[in-house]
């Protein structure tokens, strides 16, 4: 073999030939609007106080392999009786969802979605030998319970993904939906709530129905409203046979010490973390009614974004808005750009630069 080989001089395995690396654009522009962070950073006090817990923290010990200091610590922030023996957590959902998968999926399973919904699921599925199975939402992104079972009767799943509010387009499912399909199915159901603290009715979770079905997961992230995404923290509540299973899957000590300290300070600061998301969901309301007054096509969100259209060719769109210093995303339903909530300046720098895209509209 060469000394410098191409990947397809490697016994790459045949699933992955031709797959590139997930995803979204990292620029340097002034306003990011394409990832969905909060864009508040926590206070100065905070941050001393989590370079004090980096500093206490022991380097030349493995960090406890089931971090129960921070396990707890999620538990008492979730609420809703629930105990260390209910929590589960990694680095980022993205990791929560791999054991999830890692677990209940797997070769000759099937893990079903309903799309439009998010962009990395299909990964999580691929690099667990899961098959990947969606079925399209209604026309306006809802989903009804006999759409759900309808789908698991057809592809026999056993792993169900409901993303709610779902990204990209912000839907809620209600609760009512949820429950109903808890009660048609054993698969694991995996209720995605990455978005819940920006929805209009965040106590509306399927938190609640816990008690009652042992087949649910309920997925969060301190990543969205937490104002954490680069902490790497994302986490489940479920049955405790279902945070035994993730145990078997994870590698050992994946969580960091320092990841568990920081995490840890920021749950005790939950209140300052958080303290911007009335903010960042009034500015989601105030996108929405602007751009639709400006004559764009908007899809009401719970979440802290908003599907922005339709243009005849969107990548134009955000072209023109990247040349402005004005990042979104391209995803989504045809036609759309997906607008993160942020400042009130990057809001202001979003909305004067929409005003000056040409890129033609659907139907112009
Ligand atoms: C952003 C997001 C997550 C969170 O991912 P992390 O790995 O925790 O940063 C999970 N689910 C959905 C639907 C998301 O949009």
């Amino acid at each position: 073999m060469r000394p410098e080989p191409t990947l397809a001089d490697l016994p790459l395995r045949p699933e992955l030939v031709g797959e590139e690396p997930y995803g979204a654009p990292q620029l340097d522009v002034p306003v990011c609007l394409n990832v969905n962070e909060n864009p508040y950073p926590p206070s100065s006090a905070t941050l001393d106080e989590m370079a004090e817990a980096i500093r206490a923290a022991a380097y030349h010990r493995y960090p406890d392999r089931e971090f129960v200091a921070l396990r707890q610590l999620l538990a008492d922030y979730l609420g809703h009786a629930l105990g260390v023996e209910n929590v589960w957590a990694a680095n980022g959902s993205n990791e929560v969802m791999t054991h999830v998968l890692g677990a209940f999926g797997g070769p000759g399973r099937r893990v079903l979605t309903f799309t439009p919904t998010y962009s990395m699921y299909p990964e999580y599925a691929r690099n667990t030998h899961t098959e990947y199975v969606t079925v399209p939402r209604r026309a306006d992104y809802t989903l009804d319970a006999g759409l759900v079972l309808d789908a698991i009767a057809a592809h026999d799943p056993s792993v169900v993904l409901v993303t709610t509010p779902n990204n990209p387009t912000g839907t809620t499912t209600p609760l009512a939906v949820l429950e109903e399909v808890l009660a048609g199915t054993d698969a694991i159901v995996v209720v995605d709530e990455a978005y819940q603290e920006f929805s209009r009715t965040p106590q509306d979770t399927a938190l609640t129905l816990l008690p009652r079905f042992g087949n649910l997961v309920v997925s969060r992230t301190m990543s969205k409203a937490f104002a954490f995404a680069g902490g790497r923290l994302g986490y489940l509540a479920a049955a405790p046979a279902v945070v035994d299973a993730c145990r078997i899957v994870r590698l050992p000590y994946h969580l960091s010490a320092q990841t568990q300290a920081v995490a840890s300070v920021a749950l005790r600061h939950a209140d300052e973390m958080l303290a911007r998301v009335a903010d960042l969901r009034a500015a989601r309301d105030d996108l929405a009614t602007r751009a639709a007054a400006a004559g764009y096509e908007v899809v009401e969100s719970d979440a802290n974004f908003v599907l922005v259209g339709r243009w005849a060719d969107r990548h134009r769109a955000w072209q023109q808005l990247l040349d402005q210093g004005v990042l979104v995303r391209e995803t989504g339903p045809e036609g759309f750009l997906r607008v993160s909530a942020g400042t009130p300046e990057e809001m202001e720098a979003f909305h004067a630069a929409l005003a000056r895209v040409d890129a033609p509209r659907m139907g112009e």
